[in-house]
């Protein structure tokens, strides 16, 4: 057996190993397992989207390596897209590079500008790979608690000078997964203003900003004054859309920033496959109401879900966007989800998985229907 590299033995462990084989002997025995555990879409892509796909690999000329930063025709779609939603004007020759899902960029932007020792400053509890791409650039992490009396907005005032002084980049992701908060426009401002005044890269995660409630859209980092000065955005067609398995997302703003990780894809991918961006060309281009239906669909999943909480947990915060629901439990989250899935073949995500101080939560994702979510109270009221 080839043992692995010491990097590689330095990844965070998979958290949820008990869970998952727990989960796997209760279907094994043939309980109907109802899982919140999944930040996964459960819904197929929207058949425009499907349609356009298959008429775009028909053509012959999309077959070829893809190269660069993403067709033309993509990116100006991204950029109308932006001045449509986000009231942000973007320039699609300098300020768009194309990725293989925001993840694939998310994780290799440290390598192209993080130096080893230099800081990552990364909210906790959060999305992994925040971590984990600086960790592999051989950056180092500081890690910024998201508490509930914060607004579960990292305090910049909070970190130390001399972590201040060796950082480069500060990762915001709102709405964040997985607290499901917004963040307030003076909170971005502050942001802004903090990467400034220390030179420091601001990337912002912005896989959930077309999940929000009550028609209230959440607001956009890149249409404040001063974004594309410090910041970065990352973007995906994965949640709006119901497309995590097709890979398309892309950063947007600086253009150095821009610049500098197309540079460094460059000499790893060979960008993302043609026929997919003609497809994303449509996702952003064709008409919205299949999203508006879409956001309707969670909206009533959250109202059933959060209703039927309340009983228990009248403290529960209705989430305002992303499809999460962030529950803060009496005591342990992972000794609440091992009493779900034991006693009511419930799966949830321990808020600790995310971070230290998620130790109290634990995470729903609204990714089963309305029916399964009524099941899953009713055996909830049952133990
Ligand atoms: C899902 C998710 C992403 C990445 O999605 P891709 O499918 O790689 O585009 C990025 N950030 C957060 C917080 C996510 O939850």
């Amino acid at each position: 057996m080839w043992k692995l590299s010491e990097r590689m033995g330095g990844l965070p462990p998979y958290l949820f190993i008990e869970i998952d084989r727990k989960k796997k002997e209760l279907q094994e025995k043939g309980f109907e397992v109802i899982n919140f555990g999944v930040g996964d879409p459960d819904m197929p892509t929207l058949p425009r989207i499907v349609e356009a796909l298959k008429c775009s690999v028909s053509d012959s000329s999309v077959h070829r390596y893809p190269f660069g930063k993403g067709r033309k025709d993509f990116r100006n779609a991204i950029s109308g897209y932006y001045d449509r939603y986000y009231n942000a004007s973007i320039d699609p020759e300098e300020e768009i590079c194309v990725l293989i899902g925001s993840k694939e960029g998310i994780a290799h932007f440290p390598f192209a500008f993080l130096n080893p020792g230099e800081y990552a400053l990364i909210p906790e509890p959060g999305y992994p790979v925040y971590h984990i791409g600086t960790f592999l650039a051989g950056g180092q992490s500081y890690f910024m608690p998201l508490q509930q009396s914060n607004g579960f907005l990292p305090d910049l005032g909070a970190i130390p000078s001399s972590v201040r002084e060796k950082a480069k980049l500060l990762y915001l992701n709102y709405p964040n997964n997985p607290t499901s908060c917004c963040a307030p426009e003076e909170f971005l401002l502050e942001a802004i203003q903090f990467c400034k005044d220390h030179h420091i890269i601001l990337l912002y995660d912005a896989a959930y900003a077309e999940i929000f409630y009550e028609g209230k859209r959440p607001i956009s980092f890149l249409s404040l004054p001063g974004a594309k000065e410090v910041g970065i955005e990352f973007h995906s067609l994965s949640k709006t859309y119901n497309m995590t398995g097709w890979r398309v997302g892309w950063a947007c703003g600086n253009p150095s920033l821009v610049k500098g990780l197309a540079t460094l894809k460059e000499n790893i991918d060979s960008g993302t496959f043609e026929a997919l961006q003609l497809a994303g060309l449509e996702a952003l281009v064709g008409p919205q109401t299949d999203v508006a239906n879409l956001r309707a669909i969670y909206q009533r999943r959250r109202d059933v879900l959060v209703e039927g909480l309340k009983k228990r947990f009248p403290e529960i915060i209705a989430p305002e966007a992303t499809f999460y629901v962030w529950l803060k439990v009496s005591g342990d989250g992972a000794d609440f989800a091992r009493t779900l899935l034991e006693k009511a073949q419930i799966v949830v995500t321990p808020g600790i998985g995310f971070g230290p101080s998620g130790k109290e939560y634990v995470r729903f994702a609204l990714t089963i229907d309305e029916e399964k979510i009524t099941e899953a109270l009713s055996r909830m009221d049952n133990i």
